[in-house]
């Protein structure tokens, strides 16, 4: 086996066992067997990590912002030095094809850690003058020691997402990646310790949300949490870490929708929705999982879609021409499927797809499912209302705009949304009155790291990305000076 390894925390500058000596089994979803062990740390692990944060942050917090900077910048170029390992880390913790990983993954940790270590040079604070009577300054400051928890569907990506503004901007971090996939947040702390980056700046802890997770919510010492996973999760948090008045961001599940209108350009359109519903085996909260066609284009659409989707590779994520990889984990499978299920229940009818699929020893207690296209539902059964987060569209056409954005805007999600169209002002009219915060038209996830990241109604609270990250972890405070 290529890791059988125990992993470890990283407190202080140090590699260490959990304190209660416990550890967690972490499943290869491609075989569907342990390769590795995490600790299963709790309370005390969280502790002795947020000490360690407060005692360093003096010292990170008072660095030059060049100094800082050219610290996070090592860090990237360490992830980047040792693409390889990575690249195979991610894939074998998540599923997901090697390929996806080399193109997404990995480089887009690396920009995220390049990206805020420069934007927090550019930070500027605001000045607003009185006439007569004096001037107002504000200053931005680190916050002190703050949290940072994220999900399994992309796994470095998403950690690195908050862990790099958060310390660009001189906060010292105790940070839990999702137990499902702790790997390559585990080789992180290895470039961390190989680079020389301070004690106590940066603090790895493993294990389960209800124990470690919620240690991290609960500390009354971290004073702000980033969480990225589900709605339920993030209600939980807000729950608890909102009498505590911690500053919270929470983004959280989706619903997303795809709207293709008959002017758009057809092939752009087909192998563009083929990717954003089934990248990551549908598991990217960007995804878009009910697709809304016109009418007029609806069996086209229908039939030249179900023919490309039959046709993607289902496989091996290390073969090289798999296009879908394993599901993250056996209870991701089983939650995919009864949803499947629940599909043809409520009247829906499976074009594509629809099932398990067993690859051939050693893969064949791995936990992969045949992409699948459902048509015949009604745009507010459950199947379009609930997160699935996995290989699942359902198809639904429609006549008219005012149709087809009360059918996009009927759930309690509002993350990320398509529109496909060439003509302009429809654009410009679907996307405004699409309720997300994120509307991509004409393409999908094409991510410039300046930009405000981040959904509205139960898909979260808060926005990532460029100077709203570095607000976010930072605290303002406005000082007056009479003339
Ligand atoms: P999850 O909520 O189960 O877990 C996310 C993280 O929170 C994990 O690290 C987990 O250990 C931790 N956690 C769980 N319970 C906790 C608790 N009580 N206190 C503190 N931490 C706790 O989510 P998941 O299954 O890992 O991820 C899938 C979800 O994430 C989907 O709903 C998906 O839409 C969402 N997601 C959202 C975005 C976004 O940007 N909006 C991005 C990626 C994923």
């Amino acid at each position: 086996m290529r890791f059988m390894k125990k992993l470890q925390n990283y407190i202080n500058g140090k590699f260490q066992p959990p304190v209660s000596g416990g550890y967690i089994e972490n499943i290869d979803p491609s075989r569907g067997v342990p390769f590795s062990l995490i600790p299963d740390s709790s309370v005390d692990d969280v502790t002795q990590a947020t000490e360690a944060a407060k005692n360093a942050f003096p010292m990170w917090s008072g660095m030059s912002l060049n100094q800082r900077s050219e610290i996070l910048l090592k860090l990237s170029k360490g992830i980047e030095d040792r693409m390889d390992e990575f690249v195979a880390a991610e894939s074998l913790d998540n599923g997901k094809p090697v390929s996806l990983a080399r193109q997404v993954d990995i480089p887009r940790a690396v920009s995220n850690l390049g990206f805020f270590a420069t934007a927090v040079l550019h930070f500027a604070s605001e000045s607003h003058y009185m006439e007569g009577m004096g001037i107002n300054y504000t200053t931005r400051k680190p916050i002190g020691v703050v949290g940072c928890i994220s999900p399994w569907n992309l796994p470095l990506y998403l950690f690195t997402w908050k862990i790099a503004p958060a310390l660009a901007t001189g906060n010292c971090v105790v940070a839990k990646p999702s137990e499902i996939t702790p790997y390559t947040a585990y080789l992180l702390s290895e470039v961390a310790a190989e680079i020389g980056l301070p004690a106590g700046v940066l603090n790895i802890i493993h294990g389960l949300g209800s124990k470690a997770g919620d240690a991290i919510v609960k500390h009354p010492d971290i004073k702000a949490v980033s969480f990225t996973g589900g709605t339920a999760t993030g209600a939980y948090i807000a729950k608890t870490a909102g009498p505590m008045f911690k500053k919270l961001s929470l983004e959280l599940g989706g619903k997303n929708p795809n709207i293709i209108f008959a002017d758009c350009d057809f092939e752009d359109m087909l192998s563009t929705t083929v990717r954003s519903s089934f990248a990551n085996q549908g598991q990217i909260c960007l995804c878009g999982s009910r697709i809304f066609i016109e009418r007029s284009i609806y069996n086209e659409f229908k039939d030249a879609f179900v023919e490309k989707v039959s046709r993607m590779k289902v496989g091996i994520p290390s073969d090289i021409d798999t296009r879908q990889g394993a599901v993250v984990s056996k209870d991701h499978m089983e939650k995919v499927l009864s949803y499947i299920k629940l599909a043809q229940e409520e009247g829906g009818k499976v074009l594509a797809g629809g099932h398990q699929i067993k690859l051939e020893a050693p893969y064949d207690q791995g936990f992969y499912i045949a992409p699948t296209i459902i048509e015949g539902l009604s745009y507010d059964c459950r199947t379009n209302q609930e997160e699935i987060f996995g290989p699942v569209v359902t198809l639904c056409p429609f006549d008219s705009e005012e149709e087809v954005l009360k059918m996009a805007n009927a759930t309690q999600y509002g993350l990320a949304a398509t529109v496909w169209t060439s003509n302009l002002k429809r654009a410009h009219r679907v996307a405004n009155q699409i309720h997300s915060g994120i509307v991509w038209v004409n393409s999908w996830l094409v991510r410039d790291l300046r930009t405000p990241f981040g959904g509205v109604k139960s898909s979260g609270i808060g926005r990532e990305g460029g100077w709203e990250a570095l607000k976010f972890f930072t605290e303002p405070k406005n000082i007056f000076i009479k003339e």
